[in-house]
């Protein structure tokens, strides 16, 4: 039998002692396991975990989900990134229910015409859902396959890419052909029996879930022993079939051609508070982070010749109109407020940031700073309070009125009104910094 048949049921077997018992495993419902893929995609398991809890008892099925408006769906989703993920979850349930009646379709063409699923994801629902023969390719089985087949060259060229797209259908198709091969040996021997953590042993529950199975141990393999650093191959139930491990050249592989080196960038965040509420922003439609909220920010570019303002992620991202709106907005407050100018970071730079947003003339004091990565960017969001003094019974014009939308002027929120807004992570930080703030009366 050449390798590929053989590490069929190698992982077969393997999966069946050792699949890990994830909530998403218990069932097979269609929608439950799209929402697992969805959230796995640039997420740890132990992170989405729960958050698809939370999810599903929120909103059970694709209806509820198609009904959801976008402020609950974005707050389910908070603090797990990506965010476009959630708004096409959103418009996917909304066409399901349109054109599928509310059932998830079960034609592998039908389910990759849904917005934000991919071959990849179609292909695990489809498999891990319906049981149905189709391949699954992402980082976790890129690298086992690379690794076992001894495939050298770049998995991010095309020529390659469709090579491993095609031996992962190969072996998923022979998973449902060594079903019956290894049902009938399990009568004489139990050793190669297979089943999800939850379900029967019967070999009919076994020809259901071979398919199933058969992806989820590759990327389980992926994700538990062949691991991106010091992959356990001396535990490994398919090491003998393994070119990898016999050739010592696992970490090498696969080989991703040389890393793009990840990018910083700076932004300066103002939290302005005033009589125990502080002012936040929608991000509109079609920026990055859309919908979210945030505090009043600004990329400092360096090396740039003009001011912040006329490079700062309002300026990016925000229509001309609303950061006048948000400026004016910050303005009149300042102005009105009168006090005293005071600036304790003595960083150029911040103060001309906090004048782009109108903060003039700003009374700053260093609030946080928070540090995270996002795709190639090392991000750093230095924060800081803004003091409009003690007097100051401001209401910014525009505030409130039915013509004033959020993104537009900011709103002023109390902590327990922001509780119930999406902030994206970062931001979020700065919500905890705003509330400390108010309970230690600072
Ligand atoms: Fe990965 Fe090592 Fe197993 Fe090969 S033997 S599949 S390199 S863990």
């Amino acid at each position: 039998m050449n390798s590929k048949l053989k590490l069929v049921p190698a992982l077969l077997g393997w999966f069946s002692q050792n699949a890990r018992d994830l909530p998403w495993r218990r069932t097979r419902d269609p929608y439950a396991i799209w929402v697992s893929e969805i959230m796995l995609q640039q997420t740890q398991v132990k992170t989405v975990i729960p958050y698809w809890k939370r999810w599903m008892r929120e909103l059970p099925t694709i209806k509820a989900t198609a009904n959801a408006s976008p402020g609950k769906i974005h707050k389910l989703w908070e603090g797990l990134g990506y965010y476009t993920r959630v708004r096409n979850l959103h418009k996917a349930a909304r066409q399901i229910v349109e054109k599928h009646n509310g059932k998830f379709p079960d034609n592998f063409d039908d389910v990759l015409a849904l917005p934000g699923i991919g071959r990849y994801t179609a292909g695990a629902i489809c498999s891990i859902a319906f049981n149905q023969p189709a391949p699954i390719l992402d980082g976790n089985v890129i690298r086992v396959l690379t690794r076992v087949f001894g495939i050298a060259k770049n998995p991010r060229e095309k020529k390659t890419n469709a090579q491993l797209w095609r031996l992962a259908e190969e072996l998923v198709v022979h998973a449902s052909r060594i079903t019956h091969h290894v049902s009938s040996s399990l009568s004489r021997t139990s050793r190669l029996r297979y089943t999800s953590p939850r379900q029967g042993t019967k070999d009919e529950d076994e020809e259901r879930s071979a398919r199933s199975h058969f992806n989820q141990s590759l990327m389980e393999l992926g994700a538990l022993v062949c691991t991106p650093r010091n992959p356990q191959c001396p535990v490994c139930p398919v090491k003998k079939l393994c070119v990898a491990f016999r050739e010592n050249c696992a970490e090498e592989l696969p080989n991703l051609g040389k890393r793009t080196t990840a990018t910083a960038r700076r932004f300066i965040a103002f939290v302005v508070g005033q009589r125990g509420r502080f002012l936040v922003r929608q991000r509109p439609a079609g920026v990055v982070n859309a919908h979210l909220w945030e505090f009043p920010n600004v990329e400092i570019v360096p090396n740039q010749r003009s001011s912040p303002a006329k490079r700062d992620e309002s300026a990016h991202y925000f229509r001309k109109k609303s950061q006048s709106r948000l400026t004016s907005t910050l303005r009149s407050i300042a102005t009105e407020d009168g006090s005293a100018a005071t600036v304790q970071e003595p960083d150029l730079e911040i103060i001309r940031a906090a004048k782009s947003l109108g903060i003039e003339p700003p009374t700053l004091q260093p609030l946080c700073t928070v540090k995270h990565s996002i795709t190639r960017y090392r991000i750093t969001l230095e924060a800081f309070r803004v003091q409009l003094g003690g007097r100051s019974s401001t209401t910014p014009k525009n505030f409130g009125t039915r013509r004033a939308r959020p993104s537009e002027t900011g709103v002023w929120q109390s902590p327990a009104q922001m509780k119930r807004l999406a902030f994206t992570s970062a931001h979020k930080k700065l919500v905890s910094a705003a509330t400390d703030c108010i309970l230690s009366g600072r």
